[in-house]
């Protein structure tokens, strides 16, 4: 992703603790307390811009949404999103996923949203990739028994690595599309980068993934 800088987005978000949750550590376990129900917990690994957690938090009120993203110059737009949308049931974390275990409870987390993450096609490069092994033991250890992982991209090769890499790691693929807009699938919600590829013609996969129960 091209960055611009954006010196002044550290204030701006520190000035709206109620949607990017500043020192996170401290709701792990007590998520559900923050948000003030018991409504299960999907969240979003590379938010981007945050169209599609927006507007999955519109359409789905009963179910609580966390996006994460690593730039702040980026989270930044999606923080404007839910100022507009005023939205009870989405928060945001600027925090880099590595992190996730030190945030995030065994069982707390139901469906993790993984929307064109960044390829990295060096293989030197490959434990980057947010379908790598070791990641996937990052998410498993704070996902319920049965947890998802939904999964977009345009990059082939990626879609591909990822398919391997969850099966090999014992999880059931269901809905494996190769062509999610030509496809009879309901309810897709485009992200900022599937609106960019799929206008300049590039196919979009998808694929849900099922942890062991
Ligand atoms: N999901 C958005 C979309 O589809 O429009 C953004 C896609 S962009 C290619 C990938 C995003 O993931 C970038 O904003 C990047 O900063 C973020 N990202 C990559 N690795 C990350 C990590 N380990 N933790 C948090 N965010 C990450």
């Amino acid at each position: 992703m091209r960055l611009r800088n954006k010196p002044w987005a550290k204030e701006r978000i520190q000035n709206y603790p109620q949607y990017v949750i500043q020192n996170p550590e401290q709701w792990k376990g007590k998520w559900n307390e923050l948000f003030q129900n018991e409504h299960p917990i999907h969240i979003e690994i590379g938010t981007g811009k945050g169209k599609f957690i927006t507007e999955m938090a519109k359409q789905h009120p009963d179910i609580n949404f966390i996006g994460i993203e690593t730039y702040t110059s980026v989270i930044v737009s999606a923080l404007d999103k839910l100022i507009e949308a005023e939205l009870t049931n989405l928060k945001l974390l600027n925090i880099n996923a590595i992190q996730l275990e030190s945030i995030f409870a065994p069982g707390e987390i139901s469906v993790i949203y993984l929307n064109f993450s960044d390829p990295w096609p060096k293989n030197r490069h490959e434990k980057r990739r947010l379908t790598h092994r070791s990641f996937l033991e990052k998410y498993q250890k704070i996902m319920q028994h049965g947890g998802q992982i939904h999964f977009k991209t345009d990059n082939q090769k990626l879609f591909e690595y990822s398919l391997v890499s969850f099966s090999e790691f014992g999880m059931i693929l269901t809905d494996v599309n190769l062509d999610l807009h030509h496809s009879d699938f309901k309810g897709n919600i485009m992200t900022e980068y599937e609106e960019k590829f799929s206008a300049k013609g590039n196919r979009i996969y998808r694929c849900e993934a099922k942890f062991p129960e």
